[in-house]
């Protein structure tokens, strides 16, 4: 069976997600498409030769015939609205980060789904789909290091637009640690502290960047988190998990050795996009194949709406300074029910 697919928001992630459903993976078809910026979404259509109908409303394309699920990929403010629909309407949707901009949002979210009786929501944490990552978790889950006692890791960007806020730096950047860390570590947040070490020249004058985030779980595991914005090197995700026998780092991302100038050295990348293409890959064939099958494989709507809840937390921090509690209510059997290898915890 092909899944035929309606895409809200055609910009720069939702034209990759098309390209990607249309010629690299397998059992897909868009055949609706959505934006705001309609000249936008007729111009992806024509320059990706796709055989889609533009539609002028969102709210049209959630409830056409013709689309068996939703892929939402529009400025983050509208996902709760869309996604709302989409379970209303009784259809699969995936739904890039942020699930919702506020935590509330996303408990609406995950109170629709509840009532609705069946999973239907997958949240855009592509890193749970990272071969790295999901060897780190191996490991983990082995035993081979014993407990998890302490994460160190570093989310590091070579520079950012103008337009980026300080409130970014968690809701837009770290809040893909959030998701992954939780995931690997098989728990949730209690706490989190942010401290913001000296400026770097680098950053716009009301960017403060880098800063330090820590977070401690339940399980009482400590984590501290390098957000560097303007680090002008390359990007670069490191995360390196310290146990009680052992330690296990996330691989770094495979490139040539070059031998040259009397110097060994690798490339850096520089580019988000091209350092998780193969989980932006594996992450939407995984969701077309459990789809079909009428299941939601990745993360959940309960995972986004966890995010959301730390990522205010995080914001709070940043703003005051202070320890801040986390505190998420125990997760509803719903979810506990559905859990697979990259859902829920
Ligand atoms: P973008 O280039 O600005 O694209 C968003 C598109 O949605 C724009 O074409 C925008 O039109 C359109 N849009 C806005 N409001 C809409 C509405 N009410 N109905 C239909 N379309 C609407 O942004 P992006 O970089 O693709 O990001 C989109 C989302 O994906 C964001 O939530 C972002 O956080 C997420 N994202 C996730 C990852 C990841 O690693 N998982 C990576 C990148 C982005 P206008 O431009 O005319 O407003």
């Amino acid at each position: 069976m092909t899944l035929k697919i309606g895409v809200i928001g055609t910009g720069a992630i939702g034209q990759d997600h098309i390209r990607r459903i249309t010629n690299t993976l397998s059992g897909g078809k868009i055949v609706a498409v959505n934006d705001v910026n309609k000249e936008q979404a007729n111009a992806v259509v024509n320059t990706q030769g796709l055989d889609a109908k533009v539609y002028d409303d969102s709210h049209d394309l959630i409830k056409a015939e013709e689309v068996d699920a939703i892929v939402v990929t529009s400025w983050g403010p509208t996902h709760e609205e869309f996604v709302l629909a989409a379970i209303e309407a009784g259809k699969p949707v995936f739904c890039e980060k942020p699930l919702a901009t506020t935590a509330e949002g996303c408990k609406k979210i995950v109170d629709a789904e509840i009532a609705h009786g069946k999973p239907l929501v997958q949240v855009g944490y592509m890193r749970r789909y990272d071969t790295g990552y999901r060897a780190l978790k191996k490991v983990i889950e082995s035993g081979k290091i014993g407990e998890a006692l302490m994460v160190h890791c570093a989310h590091r960007n070579p520079s950012v637009p103008d337009t980026y806020t300080g409130d970014m730096s968690i809701v837009d950047t770290f809040i893909h640690e959030i998701d992954v860390l939780r995931w690997l570590l098989d728990d949730d947040y209690v706490s989190v502290q942010v401290v913001a070490p000296k400026k770097t020249s680098k950053a716009l004058e009301h960017l403060q960047d880098p800063i330090m985030v820590l977070l401690e779980t339940k399980q009482g595991v400590r984590i501290n988190a390098e957000v560097f914005v303007n680090c002008q090197y390359g990007y670069d995700i490191q995360c390196q998990v310290v146990g009680e026998t052992g330690i296990v780092n996330l691989p770094e991302p495979s490139s040539v050795i070059l031998r040259s100038d009397a110097k060994l050295s690798t490339d850096i990348l520089v580019d988000w996009k091209e350092r998780f293409i193969d989980s932006y890959d594996t992450e939407l064939q995984d969701w077309i194949n459990s789809t079909v099958k009428g299941e939601v494989n990745g993360p959940m709507a309960w995972d986004g709406y966890a995010a959301a809840v730390t990522s205010d937390a995080c914001l709070e921090a940043k703003k005051s300074g202070a320890i801040v509690p986390i505190s998420l209510e125990e997760r509803p059997d719903f979810y506990n029910k559905n859990l697979t290898v990259a859902g829920s915890l």
